[in-house]
C-alpha cells in the first residue's frame, strides 16, 4: 500500500495520495532553503507568537484533528484529544521558553584570554524529521515545536499511513502565521528518503521508529556529515519491589502496556515482579488487563482499539505463537477476536525465556511478558538484559533502592513510582539500539542548533 488513510477499526481503504515526482521534492527542498533564509531573520520572540497561535490552533481544533488521528491509525478518541491537547502544551512551553533557551551564554573571558567569550545558538538550517504513526501528531510536534522557535525550517516526512494528519500539520504551521515553506510536508514514501537526506540544502536529520529505518536514515546522515537524532524502539522493563504499593504497581502497569492499544516506544513491556509479592502482583494486573475494553476507537468507553495495520496485528500474533509454540503459557487474551479491523486483546505471558523471540524484540501490541525474581541484583539484569535502552519504570519505597535503579538501569530515563511519559520539561531519548539524542526541554531545542563559541579579543 502506498500513501493512504486506510481505517484499522474497518480494514477500509478510504483516501489515496501520489507521492511527489523527483522534481516536486526538488522544488520544494529550494522552497525550503529560501524559507529557511527568511524564517531566521524573524525574532526569537516574533516565532515564540507564532508558536502560541499553534498551540491555540490545536486547541480550538482538537476534536477534528482528532477524529483524523483515529481514523488513520486507531488510537481511542479520547487518547487521540489528549494527544492533540498535549502538543498545545509543548508549542505554550517553547513558546514561553524559547527565548530564554536562544540566549547568549557568556563564558569566563580571562580563562581564554578575551576581552569577551560567549556561547550563541544558531539554527542549521532546513532539518528533515522522518516519523511515524502511533503518535502522529505528538511526534512531529516534539520536533517541530523546538526547531521552528530556534529559526530552523522543517521538512516532515511522514508515515504512509498518516497522510491527512501529515498535511494537517502543515496547514496548522501555516495558519498560525509562520514564513510561508518554514515547515512543508513531503508526501514521499521511505524509498524517497535517503536521496533528501543526502541534498546539501538539508542540514540535518531526524527520525523516530523502527531500528532499520533508523540505521538508513542515520546512516545516510553519517555519511554526509550532517547531525542526526534517533529515536527508537524500546523493550521497557517493569520492576516491582517488596516495599511498593502494589495495588497502584498494578494498576499503572496494565494503563502503561495498553497505552495507544500496546504501540508506544515507551509503554512497559516486560514486567519484573519480587518473589515476595509476585503472585499479588500477577492477579491484580491480569485482572485489570482483561478489565480494559477492547473495541470501536470512535466510542468514548473504548480503551483499546485495533492495532494500526494487518501487517503490525500480524507481527504481534506470530511473537506470540513462536513463545506459547516454546513452553511459554497466556494468562489472557493471546487469540484475535474475529471480525473486522485490526484487533487484538490485553495479553499477559508468563515462562518468555531467551531464545523466544518475545525476550529479545519490542512487541509492539498490548502483550506483557511477566517474570519472577528473587532480589534487585536479578532484576537489574533481567532488565538490562535487551539490546534496547529507552525507559525504565521501578517500583519500590526504599531510597537504597531507588538509588540503585536511577544508576543501574540501562535507560534514557527513569521514572520511580510513576509512568514513564514524555514531558516538554524533560529531555528524552535513549541509548543502545533506542537510538541517540535528545528531544524535547532545551536539550531538544540544541540539537538542532549550531552552538558558536564567539571570541572576541
Ligand atoms: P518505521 O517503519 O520505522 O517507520 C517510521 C518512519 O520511517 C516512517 O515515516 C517510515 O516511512 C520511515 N521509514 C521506514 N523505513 C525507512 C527506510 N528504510 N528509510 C527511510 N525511512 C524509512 O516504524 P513504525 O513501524 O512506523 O513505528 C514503530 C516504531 O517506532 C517502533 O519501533 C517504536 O518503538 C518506534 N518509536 C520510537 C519512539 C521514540 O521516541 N523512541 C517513539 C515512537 C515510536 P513509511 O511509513 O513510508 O514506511
Amino acid at each position: 500500500m502506498g500513501i493512504a488513510t486506510t481505517n484499522p477499526a474497518t480494514g477500509e481503504v478510504e483516501r489515496t495520495f501520489d507521492a511527489l515526482a523527483e522534481k516536486e521534492i526538488d522544488e520544494r527542498l529550494e522552497r525550503a532553503r529560501e524559507a529557511f533564509e527568511r524564517h531566521r531573520a524573524v525574532p526569537v520572540a516574533e516565532r515564540a507568537a507564532r508558536m502560541e497561535a499553534a498551540a491555540d490552533v490545536l486547541e480550538r481544533e482538537a476534536d477534528r484533528i482528532a477524529a483524523v488521528m483515529t481514523t488513520e491509525m486507531g488510537k481511542t478518541i479520547k487518547a487521540a484529544r489528549a494527544e492533540a491537547h498535549k502538543c498545545a502544551k509543548a508549542c505554550r512551553f517553547y513558546a514561553r521558553n524559547g527565548e530564554r533557551f536562544m540566549a547568549d551564554r557568556p563564558a569566563d573571558a580571562a580563562a581564554v584570554d578575551a576581552d569577551r567569550a560567549w556561547i550563541r545558538y544558531l539554527p542549521l538550517g532546513p532539518v528533515l524529521a522522518v516519523m511515524p504513526w502511533n503518535f502522529p501528531l505528538w511526534q512531529v510536534i516534539r520536533f517541530a515545536a523546538p526547531a521552528l522557535v530556534a529559526g530552523n525550517a522543517g521538512l516532515l516526512k511522514h508515515a504512509s499511513n498518516v497522510p491527512q494528519t501529515a498535511l494537517f500539520l502543515e496547514e496548522l504551521f501555516r495558519r498560525a502565521g509562520f514564513v510561508e515553506d518554514a515547515f512543508q510536508t513531503l508526501l514521499i514514501g521511505s524509498d524517497q528518503v535517503e536521496r533528501v537526506v543526502r541534498d546539501p540544502r538539508v542540514r540535518a536529520a531526524t527520525l523516530t521508529g523502527s531500528e532499520p529505518a533508523g540505521r538508513a536514515v542515520g546512516g545516510a546522515a553519517g555519511a554526509e556529515i550532517k547531525p542526526s537524532v534517533l529515536e527508537l524502539g524500546g523493550s521497557d522493563p517493569f520492576v516491582v519491589m517488596p516495599s511498593a504499593d502494589i495495588a497502584r504497581a498494578a494498576e499503572v502497569a496494565a494503563t502503561s502496556r495498553c497505552l495507544n492499544n500496546g504501540q508506544s516506544c515507551i509503554s512497559a513491556k516486560r514486567f519484573i515482579v519480587h518473589a515476595d509479592v509476585y503472585d499479588e502482583f500477577e492477579g491484580r494486573f491480569v485482572e485489570r488487563m482483561r478489565a480494559q475494553r477492547v473495541g470501536d476507537p470512535m466510542e468514548e468507553s473504548t480503551d483499546i482499539g485495533p492495532l494500526a495495520s494487518e501487517r503490525g496485528r500480524a507481527d504481534v500474533e506470530s511473537q506470540v505463537a513462536d513463545a506459547l509454540g516454546a513452553g511459554a503459557t497466556a494468562l489472557c487474551g493471546g487469540e484475535r477476536p474475529g471480525g473486522p479491523g485490526w484487533f487484538y486483546p490485553p495479553t499477559v505471558i508468563i515462562g518468555v525465556t531467551p531464545g523466544m523471540r518475545m525476550f529479545h524484540e519490542e512487541v509492539f501490541g498490548p502483550v506483557a511478558s511477566l517474570f519472577r525474581v528473587s532480589g534487585i541484583a536479578e532484576a537489574i539484569e533481567l532488565a538490562n538484559a535487551t539490546g534496547f535502552g529507552l525507559g525504565a519504570n521501578a517500583w519500590t519505597r526504599d531510597p537504597d533502592e531507588r538509588e540503585r535503579f536511577a544508576n543501574d538501569l540501562d535507560a534514557g530515563q527513569v521514572f520511580v513510582n510513576g509512568m514513564v511519559t514524555s514531558y516538554p520539561e524533560l529531555p528524552f531519548g535513549g541509548v543502545k539500539r533506542s537510538g541517540y539524542g535528545r528531544e524535547l526541554s532545551e536539550h531538544g531545542m540544541h540539537s538542532f542548533c549550531n552552538t558558536k563559541t564567539i571570541w572576541t579579543g
